[in-house]
């Protein structure tokens, strides 16, 4: 055993020697996964309740989403926009049939399609709207993570993510969230969008006041100003429905869709508009090499029939319910509150949050932090019942423990 943990502990030290510091990760070392475990070098198994923070919904190396990435690996992978794919068109006909737009634009990763959501909805702002040149603003939220790019940082309200990366991209106002005064008050002739999270992932599992979606929907609709959601975190059934919006019947202009989209396998992203706003983009105003590339297509429509063939909004909802109960029923002195929505769980600490993951880690369950105090539980939306009890009675005894 001592000789299987030197080698956890010569990985990490590589690593750490020649790569950028720039996360702090759990000390796990993962050498493969299946489904809800990961298996460290060591071969200790591990429930996984990050989903590399909700990419992986359909379950680690899940067999029909392989079986669709090798088989495509086989006959093309990538030809660039400059040619046209014989993938291409069928993955944008059943990623708009299913989230109910006419029209995609795919990218790669998260943040570059926020930047997509964002250049279309200036150049809606300018376009349609009228306003003034370089005038567009858009209206996002404290808290709110969308990325890391300088733009992405811009809209942030977080000092770490900004410090010392200055100058920033104009044009962001930021309002507190789930205050829709507040969201009024910030709305100008020269508003283009308001960005919005349906609920804050990075930020702590924020969930906003009942009825806030819609009222910035229809504020939105009232002031001719695009609601634009980004729900790369939230998205294909992480929440208990397909999306967030869905659970307030709100329809976003442009909705902002990632992570899960590849299965865990590939980065695959895409903006959504219906053909008024997505129309907008001539040729040349926007790209991406490996964009909408047939092997990220084939991936995709993999990982979403996976999500739709075996309901996983529907399980989600259906062990979060059961998580969320059994976490509340703990009446643990360490738990200042529960939320979140389907299984994206998040558990306010009066404790470091990062020593509940420690321990958890211990005793097998793979659980981050996100900020000091919020512990959050998102494992692969496959995950059974039996699974899932065996994840509650571990966080009660971990709870009780450092009571
Ligand atoms: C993860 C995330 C992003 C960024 O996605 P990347 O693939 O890391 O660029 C943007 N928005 C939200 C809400 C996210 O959770």
């Amino acid at each position: 055993m001592p000789a299987l943990e030197d080698k956890t502990r010569e990985l990490i030290e590589l690593e750490e020697r020649h790569g950028a510091h720039n996360y702090h990760p759990l000390d796990l070392v993962v050498e493969r996964a299946e489904g809800v475990w990961l298996y460290d070098v060591n071969g200790k198994r591990y429930l996984d309740c990050v989903s590399a923070y909700s990419a992986v919904n359909q379950g680690h190396c899940h067999p029909r989403i392989l079986e669709a990435l090798t088989a495509q690996a086989r006959r093309v992978t990538l030809v660039s926009r400059a040619l046209r794919s014989a993938r291409l068109p069928r993955f944008l006909e059943k990623l708009t049939a299913l989230c109910g737009y006419d029209m995609a634009l795919p990218m790669n990763t998260g943040v570059e399609a926020v930047e997509t959501a964002i250049k279309l909805s200036r150049r809606w702002g300018y376009d349609v709207k009228g306003i003034p040149q370089d005038r567009a603003e858009i209206v996002v939220f404290n808290k709110n993570f969308h990325g890391r790019t300088t733009s992405a940082i811009s809209a942030s309200s977080n000092a770490e993510y900004r410090r010392s990366f200055g100058p920033f991209t104009p044009g962001f106002v930021l309002v507190p969230f789930g205050d829709i005064d507040a969201l009024r008050r910030a709305i100008t002739p020269h508003t283009a969008a308001v960005l919005i999270e349906p609920i804050q992932g990075e930020g702590g599992v924020n969930v906003p006041p009942a009825g806030f979606l819609s009222e910035v929907r229809a504020l939105c609709t009232q002031q001719s100003v695009l609601f634009v959601a980004d729900e790369i975190q939230t998205g294909f059934g992480r929440t208990g429905t397909m999306f967030a919006c869905d659970f307030e019947r709100v329809k976003p202009d442009i909705l902002v869709v990632g992570k899960a989209l590849g299965g865990g396998f590939y980065p695959v992203s895409a903006a959504l508009a219906d053909a008024p706003i997505m129309g907008l983009f001539q040729p040349g105003d926007h790209g991406s090499t490996f964009g909408g590339n047939p092997l990220a297509c084939a991936v995709a429509e993999a990982s979403l029939d996976v999500v739709v063939d075996e309901d996983l909004p529907g399980n989600a909802h259906r062990m979060g319910d059961v998580l969320m109960r059994a976490v509340r029923e703990a009446n643990s002195p360490l738990v200042a509150d529960v939320r979140g929505r389907g299984l994206l769980v998040g558990i306010e600490t009066t404790i470091s949050a990062r020593a509940i993951s420690d321990r958890l880690l211990e005793r097998g369950i793979a659980a981050k932090d996100t900020h000091a105090n919020v512990l959050r539980l998102a494992p692969p939306l496959v995950i059974d019942r039996e699974t899932i009890d065996v994840l509650a009675a571990t966080l009660r005894e971990v709870l009780a423990e450092l009571a």
